[in-house]
This record gives structure tokens, C-alpha cells and sequence, in this order.
């Protein structure tokens, strides 16, 4: 029989891991943390009662992933839910834009800008699950439907702020293609910076922005209760320290950053070949605040009192000028805020009558400023009488994320910058392998990079089996 090892549980690691033990392969995995899940977890950061999402929560990509779509997780206790609005936008008049379920209503939102929204982003709903297929996928690929791809890339590559100038005529329109571009964590005039919006664009309309029932957790705990199906196990607990450490198998796959490889690795690695992985560039850190609440959140704008998720930021100007400022080290005055009301929708998050809310903003990388009263306001400016409602709240600051999981490093969430050479370069054209033999990254900071999808966790899984004979079945794009 076969041996693997897969160093981390995210839902990178959970995927690798899955994937090679349906294949018969005997799989162990090792995670520092007392708790499975990496950036998919619950807890209970604030009052008695109140489960948040210390890290991801809201997973249009997740519920797209061909991976996660190919196995049974239903069956072992994930459900999504489906928010009645999957994103709104305030707006400074008090009225809100944002993603409704259909292209029809959400173009109907955008007024004069409807058409060129629909235009823009129905050829990427018609071809949706082909095209997730890809896009989930390595830059370089051979693609399963080129002319289709083709056309997603020449929007895709350019810079986001002059892509939404040159479509929309209206300011709302515009905002909200920079919130969604404002995923990408990068300056929105960088090339590249047009993807994210696309994706999650198409992705409201095509299968949705839900969060999982429970919180984050319920998707490691699904993929960890596939995976002890297939007759894998997991250690909490123990912090891999060196490769040394590791029992023989025949792969190693890492669920770590290129950094903490080469830490790994000590002298294993030479000199002449720690040059992708030591060169390989972070992306700026976040910010995060978790709140317990008496209430709902009072939005004036009644579209924001029934969304999933609220991105705050005024004006396509506000959000690039947020974002440069985290790229350029400098703390952002009124800072783009990425926000979700889990509790309206998931009963399960808070005791009765009372709710939770989520939020964070890009702030320069590792900085330990706290950003909290800059997002306070900002969410204010949008709801006032918000700070009424607040009964318990819990910061952690960028350095704060990476002490709760050693891969933030200084607060990236995205495994590193997601610009074109790194969506290319992850951290090695082809990606996955290391310069050790039978050792591989399996991270967000490999191909397609950030968000739990297990897609990263999927095809470094699939190079390793082929490196040991096997072959995982191919994924549905359907
Ligand atoms: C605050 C925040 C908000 C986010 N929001 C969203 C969102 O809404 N939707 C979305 O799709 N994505 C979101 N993301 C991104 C998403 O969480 C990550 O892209 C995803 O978790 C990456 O998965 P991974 O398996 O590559 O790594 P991680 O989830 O980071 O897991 C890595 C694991 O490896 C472990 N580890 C590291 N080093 C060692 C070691 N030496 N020994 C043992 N174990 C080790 C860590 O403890 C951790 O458990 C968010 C992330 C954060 C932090």
C-alpha cells in the first residue's frame, strides 16, 4: 500500500488528502492547530453562544468546486445556505446596488449599466461550469474549452479599474465592480485585477454565495469525515518543525506556504534552487473584526438588510485608493471593508433575537495597527446607530491572523500576491513539485491560488499520484 503525508488541514490539505485516500492510498495528516480546518473554522471568539468564522465565510468558490461538487459532503453534514441577496453595495444616497440571484434582476439594479453588465457577464453564466473548470486550474493549461476561455481572458487580464471605466457610465456600477475586483488584493489598475470580479460575478448567478450551516467549520469537518472514510487519520496538535520529523512515504504534501517550505526543508533544498519560493511575494495582510450583536446591523439601504454579504466602500475611486494604500504600506483613512451577516440567514450562529457579524479590511502587510475603529466607521457611515448593537467584539490584527495560523503570513490570505507573474509562477511553472523528490505544495499558494475550493489540495494530489503510479479520476465540469 501506498503512504502519504499531508502537513496541514486546510482545505487544501483536507482535499490532497481525500483525494489520494479514495485512491487506496493510506494517508496521515498532521495539523498544528488543536482544531481541523485551517482557514475554514468556527469559534466562539466572543460571548457564550456566538460561533464565528475567524476566517473564511461566505464560498461561491467552494460551492462551484468541481472537487468538492465530486464528493459526497452532503452526506457527511455540510449544507450550504443560500442567502436571499448574495451581495449588496451601500451607496451614499442611502440606496444600495449588488449580485442578485439573476442576471435579470441584477441588471435591472444597475439602470443604464445593465446592458453592458449582462453582456459582460452572461456568456460566463451560459458556459458556467466549463468555465469554473478552468478557472480553477493553472494559468497555464491546456484549456476544455479554449475559444471560451479565450474570451473570459481578455477581460479577465486587464486591470480592473479600467475595465469598469470603459463599460460603465454610472458611479454604482462602477463600485461595484471594483468591491468585487477589491477580492483580488491587489491595486485595481494591476493587470489581473479583473479576474476576481468575473469569477464572483458569473458565480452569484450561476450557483450562488452561500455560506456553509454551522459556520466554516462544517466544511473541514465534511472533507475530514470523507476522508477517516477512506481510512485516513488526523493528528492535531503537532507542528511539523522539519521534514526530518516526517514518516517515510512514498509522497509529502505540504499545505503550507513557499516560505514555511524552505523552513521545512532546512539544507535539503540548496541555495541554487529556494530561489522561487524564497522570492515568491506577499500579498498585503488583513484586519479582522468579529462582532456579537444585539441586532441585526441597521443599514439604511433595505438591499443590505437581506444580503449574505456587504462590501463598503463609496465609490470605484474609495476602494482603488484602499487598496493601493495596503500595497503601499500606508494605513488606508476610510478603508474598503468586506463584510457578512451570517446569523440573518444560519439561526445557528447566535442565541435567539441576536446575530453576529464579520468583517475585514486589507491593511499594509504585518501591520499590528488596529484597524477596528476605522471599520466601525465606516460601517457607521452605511448603518447608523450600528455601534448601538455591539455587545462583544474581537480584533485580530494581520500579525494576530498568522499566529492563529501559521500560514497568514503577515496577514496575507490570499497564499501570496495574487498578481499576473504569481497566478503564473505559483511559485514554480509546473507548480506543485519541490525540489525534493516525492515532496509537493499543495496550498493556496499553488495553483488557482486563494479561497477554500480544495482545488490547490485536488491537482498537487493528482501529480503526486501520478509520481506513485496511480491516476485520480478526471472532474466533472458539468
Ligand atoms: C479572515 C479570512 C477570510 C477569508 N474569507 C474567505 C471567504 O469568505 N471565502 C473563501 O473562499 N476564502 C476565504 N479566505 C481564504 C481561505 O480561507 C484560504 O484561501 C484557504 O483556507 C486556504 O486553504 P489552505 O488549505 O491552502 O491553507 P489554510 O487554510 O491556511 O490551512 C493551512 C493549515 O496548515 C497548518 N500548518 C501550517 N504549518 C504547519 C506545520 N508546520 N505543521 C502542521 N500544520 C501546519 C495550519 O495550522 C493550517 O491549519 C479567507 C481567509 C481568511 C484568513
Amino acid at each position: 500500500m501506498k503512504r502519504a503525508v499531508v502537513v496541514g488541514s486546510g482545505p487544501n490539505g483536507l482535499s490532497a488528502a481525500v483525494a489520494l485516500a479514495r485512491l487506496g492510498v493510506h494517508v496521515t495528516v498532521l495539523e498544528a492547530a488543536d482544531t481541523i480546518g485551517g482557514g475554514a473554522r468556527t469559534e466562539e471568539l466572543t460571548l457564550p453562544g456566538f460561533r464565528h468564522d475567524t476566517g473564511s465565510a461566505v464560498y461561491p468558490l467552494g460551492i462551484a468546486s468541481p472537487f468538492f461538487r465530486s464528493l459526497p459532503l452532503g452526506e457527511h453534514g455540510l449544507r450550504w445556505i443560500e442567502p436571499e441577496v448574495p451581495l449588496a453595495h451601500p451607496l451614499e444616497n442611502g440606496d444600495a446596488v449588488g449580485l442578485l440571484h439573476t442576471l435579470n434582476e441584477t441588471a435591472a439594479l444597475l439602470g443604464p449599466d445593465g446592458r453592458a453588465y449582462r453582456k459582460l457577464v452572461q456568456p460566463l453564466v451560459q458556459a458556467w461550469p466549463a468555465l469554473v473548470g478552468d478557472a480553477l486550474s493553472p494559468l497555464l493549461h491546456w484549456p476544455a474549452n479554449p475559444l471560451l476561455l479565450a474570451r473570459f481572458g481578455l477581460n479577465a487580464l486587464r486591470p480592473a479599474q479600467q475595465l469598469a471605466q470603459s463599460l460603465f457610465t454610472t458611479e454604482r456600477a462602477r463600485a461595484l465592480f471594483a468591491g468585487l475586483a477589491g477580492h483580488s488584493n491587489v491595486p485595481l489598475h494591476f493587470a489581473a485585477s479583473s479576474a476576481s470580479a468575473l469569477v464572483l460575478g458569473a458565480a452569484a448567478h450561476a450557483t450562488g454565495w452561500p455560506i456553509a450551516q454551522g459556520g466554516a467549520q462544517a466544511i473541514a469537518d465534511a472533507l475530514a469525515s470523507v476522508l477517516r472514510e477512506a481510512g485516513g487519520e488526523i493528528h492535531t496538535g503537532v507542528r511539523v518543525g522539519s521534514l526530518r520529523e516526517l514518516p517515510q512515504a512514498d509522497a509529502t504534501l505540504l499545505d503550507v506556504s513557499p516560505a514555511q517550505l524552505l523552513q521545512l526543508a532546512g539544507s535539503d533544498i540548496p541555495e541554487d534552487k529556494r530561489k522561487p519560493f524564497a522570492n515568491f511575494q506577499r500579498g498585503p495582510g488583513i484586519c479582522k473584526v468579529d462582532w456579537a450583536l444585539s441586532a441585526p446591523i441597521p443599514w439604511t439601504a433595505d438591499l443590505c438588510r437581506r444580503a449574505g454579504t456587504v462590501h463598503v466602500g463609496a465609490s470605484l475611486e474609495e476602494i482603488a485608493t484602499s487598496e493601493q494604500d495596503a500595497w503601499d504600506g500606508r494605513a488606508s483613512e476610510r478603508p474598503y471593508i468586506l463584510l457578512a451577516q451570517q446569523s440573518l440567514f444560519d439561526s445557528s450562529r447566535a442565541p435567539a433575537g441576536q446575530h453576529t457579524a464579520w468583517a475585514y479590511c486589507h491593511v499594509p502587510n504585518d501591520s499590528a495597527e488596529d484597524f477596528t475603529p476605522r471599520i466601525e466607521a465606516q460601517i457607521e457611515r452605511y448603518a447608523p446607530g450600528f455601534a448601538a448593537t455591539v455587545l462583544a467584539r474581537r480584533t485580530h490584527t494581520a500579525p494576530q491572523m498568522q499566529q492563529w495560523n501559521a500560514n497568514l503570513l503577515g496577514g496575507d490570505v490570499s497564499g501570496g500576491a495574487m498578481t499576473l507573474e504569481q497566478i503564473v509562477r505559483r511559485p514554480t511553472v509546473p507548480p506543485y513539485v519541490t525540489p525534493l523528490h516525492g515532496v509537493y505544495l499543495c496550498s493556496s499558494s499553488t495553483p488557482p491560488g486563494g479561497g477554500v475550493h480544495g482545488m490547490c489540495g485536488y491537482l498537487a494530489a493528482a501529480v503526486a499520484a501520478k509520481h506513485m503510479g496511480l491516476r485520480l479520476p478526471p472532474l466533472a465540469t458539468n
